[in-house]
């Protein structure tokens, strides 16, 4: 028995026609769970009752939970319990252009980043699709709102987790299902190059985050031990092929950690790496956690301002979290 919620649009479509029905039901099913809101089954009355109860013996809709809410200034954290006891965490942000949903794509996360929350706990599980899904239902649910952008930036490496990730886009994309645009839908990767190149080819508008962090191998080494497997010229090399495929800008993410990474001399390094390709650079202010060999580097701005001197575009990312337990597996941590 699957849940519901981890059927897309095909998949529905191939259930109906499987089961001598018309394959327009599938369209009226997203109607009922993604327009109506509505979660029982029996109470999908434009179908056929046997049909409901041929459903009820395949499907099940069952929702984790949220455990608990933090709230700062324009940004709310969700703690999910999931329904094997697990947790995960998703943020709501407000920015200027609307509501943003950050979301986790595992339990734990075994890419083992130094600087990072989530990856202090090992990969427990892959999320299904439906943990995926259900966070942003019942983020919209409880604030009572629609939500306009996704980024998989929560716990866990989405490629790690690949089909059912992208099997949470097209679910959340499709304008039957939670109609979020795919060019409002972020997935942020540290690197897993053979994902890289077959995410290239998938005929989905979504954007790509590539966690880079460092301007060379000596340094990504020492705070990423993926790098140990995909090289930052391997790396670059698939974000060329994916731009050349897709023809699309990607977002370099750069965590500002002091004295690591945060030079002037690793900025103009980080330009010449950069120089001529369709990205922008993303700077991030370094959510401080108990692990304190990382601090928060003081030279962002002048950083930036490297960047921008040699033709680099470069933003620097808004600050959501003090306050709260902002750093991704924050709230988590405290829990488990
Ligand atoms: N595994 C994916 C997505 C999850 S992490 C990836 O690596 O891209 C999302 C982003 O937050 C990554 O760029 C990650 O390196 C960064 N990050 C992790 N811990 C952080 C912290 N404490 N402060 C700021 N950014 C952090």
């Amino acid at each position: 028995m699957t849940n519901l919620f981890n059927l897309n649009i095909l998949d529905l479509e191939n259930y109906f026609l499987k089961n001598g029905e018309k394959k327009f039901k599938a369209t009226q099913v997203f109607e009922w769970l993604y327009l109506h809101k509505e979660y029982d089954i029996n109470n999908f009355s434009n179908l056929k009752i046997a049909l409901r109860e041929k459903m009820l013996q395949d499907f099940k809709i069952n929702f984790i939970k949220i455990k608990k809410k933090e709230s700062g200034s324009l940004v709310k954290k969700y703690l999910f319990e999931l329904n094997d006891g697990n947790y995960v965490e998703a943020v709501l942000m407000e920015h200027d252009y609307g509501l943003s949903v950050c979301i986790s794509s595992e339990v734990g996360c075994n890419m083992g980043c130094k600087f990072c929350e989530s990856g202090r706990l090992k990969k427990v599980r892959n999320l299904e699709t439906y943990e995926m899904v259900e966070q942003i239902i019942l983020i919209e649910n409880d604030i009572g709102q629609k939500i306009q952008s996704v980024v998989v930036m929560g716990i866990g490496e989405p490629f790690d987790n690949y089909d059912n990730v992208i099997n949470f886009v097209k679910i959340i994309n499709h304008p039957k299902g939670l109609a979020i645009g795919a060019r409002h839908i972020t997935i942020s990767t540290c690197g897993l190059v053979p994902k890289i190149e077959e995410f290239s080819n998938l005929p989905l508008q979504v954007n790509l985050a590539l966690s880079l962090h460092a301007p060379n191998d000596v340094i990504r080494n020492k705070i990423m031990p993926i790098n140990k497997v995909y090289n930052i010229s391997q790396v670059l090399t698939a974000i060329d092929n994916y731009i050349a495929k897709t023809n699309r800008r990607v977002t370099i993410e750069y965590v500002m950690l002091k004295g690591v990474n945060d030079t002037k001399d690793n900025a103009i390094e980080l330009a010449k790496l950069l120089k001529g390709k369709n990205v922008y650079v993303n700077l991030i202010p370094y959510n401080e956690t108990n692990n304190i060999e990382f601090q928060k580097s003081t030279n962002i701005k002048e950083f930036k301002d490297t960047l921008m001197s040699l033709g680099i575009n470069a933003t620097v990312r808004k600050e959501f979290g003090s306050g709260i337990s902002a750093a991704c597996g924050q709230l988590r941590s405290k829990e488990v």
